[in-house]
C-alpha cells in the first residue's frame, strides 16, 4: 500500500478530567456517572443523537435488568429505563426486566439527562487517533465540521463498541476477537401492521423468562419455504413494540461481516438493506398481520453484535459466567442468556443462565494503560462471557462503573488500577447499583 504522510496543527479545544468516546447505551450512562461523581466530563459522538445501536441500530428491547423478578441492574441505567416510561416512551416488561421504547423519545430522554448532569457535548465528531506517551493517552483528535480538534483529559472512557480508542492507543484485543464474529442485523421498522393477533401480541412483548422470544410460528414457515420464497439467510424473526399502534421494529436480516473494515461494513449495509425489503415482501405476501405493512424506517446503522475487545487485566471467561464466580472487585451484574448467533445461516445457540452473573472492574481496563478505561461491548470477555455481557443493561451497568472509577482516578491523580475498590463500590450502591454483600468471601 502506498502511504502518504498527512500532517496538520491541530487545536486544542477542551480540557476535562474524564472524556467519553461514544455516546451509545454504555458512553452515555458513563458520562452522567462521571459527572454526577464530580467530574468534568465530556461525550464525544459520531451522530447527531445519542443511544448507540438502540437508536442508531434501531435496536430493541433494552434486555435485561432483571433475573427472575429479582434486579441485578440498577442505578443510573434504571433510573434511565423509569424515567423514559414515565415520558411515554418505554414500557417495563415483567418479569424479565426487558424494557421496549420508542427510539425517538430513548435519544431525547437520555440527552436531557446527559446535560442535566452537565456533560459537554461533542456530537457530529469522530473520534479518529489519539496522541500517547507510552500507554498513556494525552489527547483525543475528533473530526467535526471544524476540522480536526484535540481534547485533552485525565481519564480516557471507551464506549464507541468497537474499542476505537484503544485501538488507537495500541491496546492488545482479545486474540482472533472471537472470530468468527457473530454475523450484523439491519433492524428495520414496518407501520401499517396488525399487531392484534395473539401470535404478534406474544412476540413483541419480551417477557417470558427462560423462553427464545423469536416468533416461532413464522420461523417455521420461513424455514419450511425458504427456497421456495426466495429468502435470504435470516434470523428469528423478532418483533418488538415500538408503543405506537400497528408498528413493530423487525430484527431478521443477517450477514457476516467485520465491522471495523471500512470495505466490510459498506458491503454490509446494503446487502442489509437489500435484505431488508426482500423481507417485507415475504412478510406482506405471506403473514395476514402483514398484507398492508410497509417500511417506515431502516436503521440508520447496521447492528453491530460483535467486534474488538481488549485483552484486560482479567478476561471474563464463560466458565465463570456461568458459575457467577465472585470477584472481589465485581462492579456490575449480567443477566442475559449466552446469546450466539453463527456467523452463517439462521442458527442461534442460547444457553440461559442458571444465576446472575459478575463483572470485575479488571476487566474494563488493561495493564500498562494508565488513563484508559472501558465500557459496554469492549470490555475484557472471552467470546462465551460476551455473548451475555453485549446486551444493552449489562452494557449500561459497565458504564455506569467505569464513569464513576474514571471520576475517582482523575480526581485522586491515580491510574485506573490505583482507585480505591471499596470506594468505586460504595459510590456505585450509592447511585443503586445492585453489588450483593457477600455473605461468604468472594469466590477465591
Ligand atoms: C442485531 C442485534 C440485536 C440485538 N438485540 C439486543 C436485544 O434484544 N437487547 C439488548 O439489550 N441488546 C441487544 N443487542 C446488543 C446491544 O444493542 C449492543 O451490544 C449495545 O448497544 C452495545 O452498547 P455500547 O454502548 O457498548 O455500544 P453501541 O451501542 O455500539 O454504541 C457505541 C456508540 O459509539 C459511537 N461511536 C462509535 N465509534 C465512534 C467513533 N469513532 N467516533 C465517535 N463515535 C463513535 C456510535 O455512534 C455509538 O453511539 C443487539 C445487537 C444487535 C446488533
Amino acid at each position: 500500500m502506498r502511504i502518504i504522510k498527512y500532517e496538520t496543527p491541530v487545536p486544542v479545544t477542551g480540557s476535562y478530567d474524564v472524556v467519553v468516546c461514544g455516546g451509545g447505551p454504555a458512553g452515555f450512562i458513563a458520562a452522567i456517572s462521571a459527572a454526577r461523581s464530580g467530574a468534568r466530563t465530556a461525550l464525544v459522538e459520531q451522530y447527531g443523537f445519542l443511544g448507540g445501536m438502540a437508536t442508531a441500530g434501531l435496536v430493541a428491547p433494552l434486555s435485561v435488568f432483571t433475573y427472575n423478578g429479582e434486579k441485578v441492574i440498577g442505578g443510573i441505567p434504571w433510573e434511565f429505563c423509569e424515567r423514559l416510561q414515565a415520558m411515554g416512551g418505554g414500557l417495563i416488561e415483567n418479569p424479565l426486566g426487558n424494557v421496549a421504547f420508542e427510539p425517538e423519545l430513548y435519544k431525547l430522554c437520555c440527552q436531557r439527562m446527559v446535560l442535566e448532569a452537565g456533560v459537554e457535548l461533542y456530537m457530529h465528531s469522530y473520534l479518529c487517533g489519539c496522541e500517547c506517551q507510552g500507554g498513556r493517552i494525552e489527547a483525543i483528535f475528533i473530526d467535526n465540521k471544524n476540522g480536526t480538534e484535540a481534547l485533552e483529559a485525565k481519564v480516557f472512557i471507551d464506549c464507541t463498541g468497537d474499542a476505537d480508542l484503544a485501538h488507537f492507543a495500541s491496546v492488545p484485543m482479545q486474540s482472533g476477537e472471537g472470530r468468527p464474529l457473530q454475523p450484523m442485523s439491519s433492524y428495520f421498522v414496518l407501520s401499517g401492521v396488525d399487531t392484534s393477533t395473539p401470535r404478534l401480541q406474544q412476540a413483541m412483548h419480551h417477557n417470558r423468562q427462560g423462553v427464545n422470544c423469536q416468533c416461532e410460528e413464522i420461523r417455521s414457515e420461513l424455514l419450511a419455504h425458504r427456497e421456495e420464497w426466495g429468502i435470504p439467510e435470516f434470523g428469528g424473526p423478532w418483533f418488538c413494540t415500538t408503543l405506537q399502534p400497528g408498528v413493530v421494529t423487525v430484527n431478521m436480516t443477517r450477514t457476516a461481516a467485520d465491522a471495523t473494515s471500512a470495505a466490510d461494513l459498506t458491503r454490509a449495509e446494503c446487502e442489509l438493506r437489500e435484505q431488508v425489503f426482500k423481507m417485507e415482501g415475504v412478510l406482506k405476501a405471506h403473514f395476514p398481520e402483514f398484507s398492508n405493512s410497509y417500511v417506515s424506517a431502516v436503521a440508520v446503522h447496521a447492528g453491530i453484535r460483535e467486534t474488538r475487545r481488549i485483552l484486560g487485566e482479567h478476561t471474563i471467561t464463560g466458565e465463570e459466567y456461568v458459575s457467577a464466580f465472585r470477584y472481589p472487585d465485581s462492579i456490575s451484574r449480567g443477566a442475559h442468556p449466552i446469546d450466539i448467533h453463527v456467523a452463517n445461516g439462521p442458527a442461534q445457540n442460547v444457553t440461559f443462565l442458571k444465576t446472575p452473573a459478575y463483572v470485575p472492574y479488571r476487566a474494563l481496563y488493561a495493564p500498562g494503560f494508565p488513563n484508559l478505561l472501558v465500557a459496554g461491548r469492549c470490555l475484557s470477555a472471552d467470546k462465551t462471557a460476551f455473548a451475555s455481557l453485549r446486551v444493552q443493561a449489562s452494557c449500561m451497568g459497565t458504564g455506569q462503573a467505569a464513569g464513576a472509577a474514571a471520576a475517582m482516578a482523575a480526581a485522586q491523580d491515580l491510574p485506573v488500577d490505583g482507585i480505591d475498590l471499596p470506594a468505586l463500590i460504595d459510590r456505585l450502591r450509592d447511585f443503586g447499583a445492585i453489588i450483593p454483600r457477600f455473605s461468604q468471601p468472594p469466590t477465591p
